[in-house]
């Protein structure tokens, strides 16, 4: 079966900033069909769960406090990157509008709800690598 590396909280893990999930049936239903690899690059990039919200500002990540997280964002990218090379995976369904996650249309860093054109850190760095990415809300299989 063909792997897919999938945001962990979209598979039922409560590792979102919240310590909730955000668990997807339809993503789930995948399951049956494909070998899901769950992967939360936050918790990989050393952040704690619960955690403040963070979004992407100026080329960087800020949690709501003024916490500059970048470089948390970016070690989390990268290990995700590593498993998913070490595994072979060349597909992704991620979180949409997550600072890390997230593809196409991503918070705009005022904590407000508001929504620009944009990628997460980890969607940016596995597109960039070569990775097919969809979120929850644009996967077709
Ligand atoms: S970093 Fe990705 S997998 Fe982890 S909680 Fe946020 S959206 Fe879900």
């Amino acid at each position: 079966m063909e792997k897919i590396l999938v945001s962990a909280c979209l598979l039922g893990c409560r590792c979102r900033y919240d310590g909730k999930s955000c668990a997807d049936a339809r993503v789930l239903a995948l399951r049956d069909r494909y070998i899901l690899i769950p992967v939360c690059p936050e918790q990989l990039g050393g952040l704690p769960t619960p955690r403040n919200p963070a979004e992407r500002r100026n080329g960087g990540v800020f949690m709501n406090n003024g916490a500059n997280v970048t470089a948390a964002y970016e070690k989390g990218a990268e290990e995700a990157l590593r498993i998913a090379e070490t595994l072979g995976v060349k597909k992704a369904i991620l979180k949409a509008k997550s600072p890390s996650c997230g593809k196409g249309l991503i918070y705009d860093g005022t904590f407000t709800g508001a929504k620009i054109p944009g990628d997460g850190v980890t969607a940016q760095l596995f597109i960039k690598s070569g990775i097919a990415v969809e979120t929850e809300e644009t996967f077709v299989l």
